[in-house]
């Protein structure tokens, strides 16, 4: 089974799945508490009620021939440790990215997704495209998802980011969505990543509780309707399988903005759609996970299983010895 995961930056899920988020009591509050330096303050926000039906008619859709599982982000609810988590598996804890910034991360023994599928058989083929430059930018703070120059040689691992930003991200969705739709429909690479971030973008500028947020929000439905063309057309032209998730980081308070506790901030989902058939049992199964759970589910649903050394091998630990001198214990002079 192929893989492809959408990444919409910044969905309220209950906006745009308002019927699964209202049918599923696992969406109402967090299953885990946030740790207190990244609690909100005294005011909690009202989360809005509206008239949203049919503003997302794609998720909706591959939600009514899929699931859609409940996700609790752990705070910080800021994109960097919210992708981070999200696409190598990860604790903000394991990875150490708390903040957009990216310091002293430890990315380069989290891999992403892309990689671990890459790891699993060195024969796979990757592919990422994203609006947010972090995400696969060598030169920026990340990226979160490896480079793998050897592997981009021959194509086999290919990454596209964003360059036009004359209209803000809605610009660079577009562009990223039709690269996507053309190496997904013509290259059926093994595994992919999309990630889009016009939702991020309008709830920034104008909250989430206003008709602009509803439009972005639309928009980013109509981008997931082409790359699940693209695939879908491989299904019914080369009977390939495939595995179709969307995910996302956070959520926005009404007046927008993210990166503490929140209800509304943390709630996100996991939908899960396979093309002309059912899921595999192992995903019927998910219950409520976290974000570092999410890579873990995929890889297991589409086959991959990663390699590892015996317990109790100190893999990676760094130590020095001191700068003491020799002992001078004859056993150990050679
Ligand atoms: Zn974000």
């Amino acid at each position: 089974m192929k893989l492809l995961l959408v990444g919409l930056d910044g969905v309220r899920v209950d906006l745009a799945l308002p019927d699964v988020v209202a049918g599923d009591p696992a969406f109402s509050a967090p299953d885990h508490p946030a740790d207190p330096r990244f609690v909100a303050g005294p005011r909690e926000s009202p989360v809005q009620e509206g008239t949203t039906e049919r503003v997302a008619p794609t998720l909706t859709r591959l939600a009514a021939g899929g699931r859609v599982v409940p996700v609790w982000v752990t705070p910080p609810t800021d994109s960097g440790p919210g992708w981070a988590s999200l696409l190598t598996g990860t604790t903000h804890e394991q990875n150490n990215v708390w903040w957009n910034e990216f310091v002293g991360h430890r990315l380069a023994r989290c891999p992403d997704l892309l990689s671990q599928v890459f790891f699993a058989d060195p024969r796979a083929r990757t592919f990422a495209a994203c609006t947010w430059p972090a995400l696969v930018d060598p030169s920026g703070s990340g990226p979160v998802i490896h480079t793998r120059p050897d592997q981009q040689v021959g194509g086999q691992h290919q990454l596209f980011g964003a360059t036009d930003f004359t209209d803000g991200c809605r610009s660079a969705d577009r562009q990223v969505r039709t690269r996507a739709a053309w190496v997904l429909n013509h290259e059926g690479p093994d595994a992919a990543f999309v990630h889009l971030e016009g939702t991020d973008e309008a709830a920034h500028r104008h909250g989430s509780a206003g008709p602009e947020y509803l439009e972005a929000l639309a928009a980013a439905d109509e981008h997931v309707r082409y790359l699940v063309k693209a695939v879908a057309e491989r299904y019914e032209q080369l009977g390939e399988d495939w595995l179709v998730a969307v995910t996302t980081d956070h959520g926005h308070k009404p007046e927008g903005g993210h990166g503490e506790d929140e209800v509304v901030v943390r709630r996100s989902f996991l939908l899960l759609h396979r093309i002309g058939g059912r899921l595999p049992p192992a995903l019927l199964d998910l219950g409520t996970l976290r974000s570092h759970e999410v890579v873990p589910a995929l890889l297991a649903a589409v086959g991959v299983r990663p390699g590892s050394y015996a317990a109790n091998h100190p893999v990676g630990e760094v130590r020095d010895v001191p700068s003491t001198g020799p002992t001078r214990d004859l056993r150990f002079e050679w």
